[in-house]
């Protein structure tokens, strides 16, 4: 271990990813110190987690008050924002754990500017990813935080990567994994936003149910380990305790299991190459009942959101934008009670159906597709009603 302590900034503090990484630094000071922290607009949690982790800058994009202030800290406000936190020289590490795209350009800050990133923002790179892959300039500088690519990184860490056959990411197959259909016409969002694995915020907890959570995986999967489409699946894995699998050439496979516990993954990435001790247990071999390496195939009739995401990562051009902006508008009908579960993936497709392959020609037009993607779903929300 380094004596020197890692400067850390948070992006996304006050969500349920930023709070498994504030954990981990809190729990070993002697190896981390929280310097700077961000979120969208939760000013009191904010200056909350501020106090407990004696962060010096602290950044709200949008403030619900025009002048955000808070005594003994330099405070930041606005996207651009995150660029200064991004390119700040006494930062060392910055942790992507916000939702949506909003982080995109700090992230390309953050790479160019040769900084160690954790990366849990899943958008991000769905959506950027040719943008923002070739900024990567070594191996360990881009650690995945979201639990499944963390156990593909950690697989192939040691391993030639032209030697990789297929990869699976795993999924818990959410609330609903043994409904039949007649059932999921009913299901309301309180039952979809009770996972039953692991606590998450809203969005990716509804995107969990549907598959669409899994789909969005094998593309960040494809965009992270720069594999084509054909070499990356997922299956349902009810015990989730294996998180990822990856299958060589010569038929050996290696598995990475682990409790379901996001700390985990936001430890790995943060403490690089280290391991730092968590005094987990691992998988309890003397009970069989407290573990289960069952695995199957996802039922694409059931959860077509899987296959509509996975199309769309081999398709490219615009669509992932495009999905990642209706499945947004999608979810957020749902949520509001404005359209049924079953809806969710005949919204997306519908959007995606409207547009060519065209690719964007620049990173500012891949993020303008979201918008765009999320305005034409949510125009099909609206009028979902009186069509059914
Ligand atoms: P939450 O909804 O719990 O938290 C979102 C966080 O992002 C909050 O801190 C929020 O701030 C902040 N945020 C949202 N929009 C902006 C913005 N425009 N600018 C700055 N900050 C913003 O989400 P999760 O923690 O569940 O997920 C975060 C990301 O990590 C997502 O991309 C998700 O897909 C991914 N992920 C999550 C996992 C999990 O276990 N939760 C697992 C793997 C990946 P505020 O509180 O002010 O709104
Ligand atoms: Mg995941």
């Amino acid at each position: 271990m380094s004596t020197k302590k890692i400067r850390v900034a948070v992006i996304g503090a006050t969500g349920s990813v930023g709070g498994a990484v504030l954990d981990i630094c809190r729990r070993f000071p002697e190896r981390f110190e929280v310097v700077a922290l961000a979120a969208k607009s939760n000013e009191a949690k904010l200056t909350e987690l501020a106090s407990l982790h004696r962060a010096r800058t602290l950044c709200l994009t949008e403030p619900r008050t025009a002048s955000f202030k808070a005594e003994g800290y330099n405070c930041l406000t606005g996207t651009e924002a995150l660029s200064l936190i991004a390119s700040d020289p006494d930062i060392d590490h910055i942790v992507f754990a916000s939702s949506g795209v909003a982080a995109i350009k700090a992230l390309q800050t953050a790479l160019r500017e040769d900084k160690d990133v954790s990366l849990a923002n899943k958008e991000s790179i769905v959506v950027a990813g040719p943008w923002v892959m070739p900024l990567v300039k070594r191996t360990d500088q881009l650690r995945p935080v979201d639990s499944e690519h963390s156990a593909i990184w950690q697989c192939i860490r040691e391993e030639n990567k032209a030697e990789i056959q297929k990869i699976w990411l795993t999924a818990s197959g959410g609330p609903f994994r043994n409904y039949t259909r007649e059932m999921l016409e009913k299901v309301t969002p309180e039952e979809a936003l009770a996972h039953p694995v692991w606590k998450m915020g809203p969005k990716i907890t509804v995107d969990s149910a549907t598959l669409m959570n899994k789909g969005i995986e094998c593309i960040e999967a494809m965009q992270l380990f720069d594999l084509p489409a054909e070499k990356v699946s997922a299956l349902v894995h009810p015990g989730s305790q294996v998180h990822g699998v990856v299958l060589f050439y010569d038929g050996t496979m290696k598995l990475l299991a682990s409790s379901p516990d996001m700390r985990l993954p936001a430890a790995a990435a943060l403490a690089w190459p280290d391991r730092v001790d968590l005094v987990g247990s691992g998988l309890d071999f003397s009970d069989p009942a407290k573990w289960d390496l069952s695995f199957r195939e996802i039922d694409g009739s059931l959860f077509p959101c899987f296959g509509i995401a996975c199309k769309a990562g081999e398709m490219g051009g615009a669509y992932p934008s495009l999905l990642v902006g209706a499945d947004e508008a999608a979810v957020r009908a749902f949520i509001d009670g404005m359209i049924p579960f079953t809806a969710i993936p005949l919204i997306i497709e519908e959007t995606l159906s409207g547009y060519s392959s065209v690719p964007p020609a620049s990173l500012d037009e891949a993020v303008s597709m979201v918008g765009e993607g999320e305005a034409a779903a949510w125009r099909l929300c609206k009028n979902w009603r009186y069509r059914n």
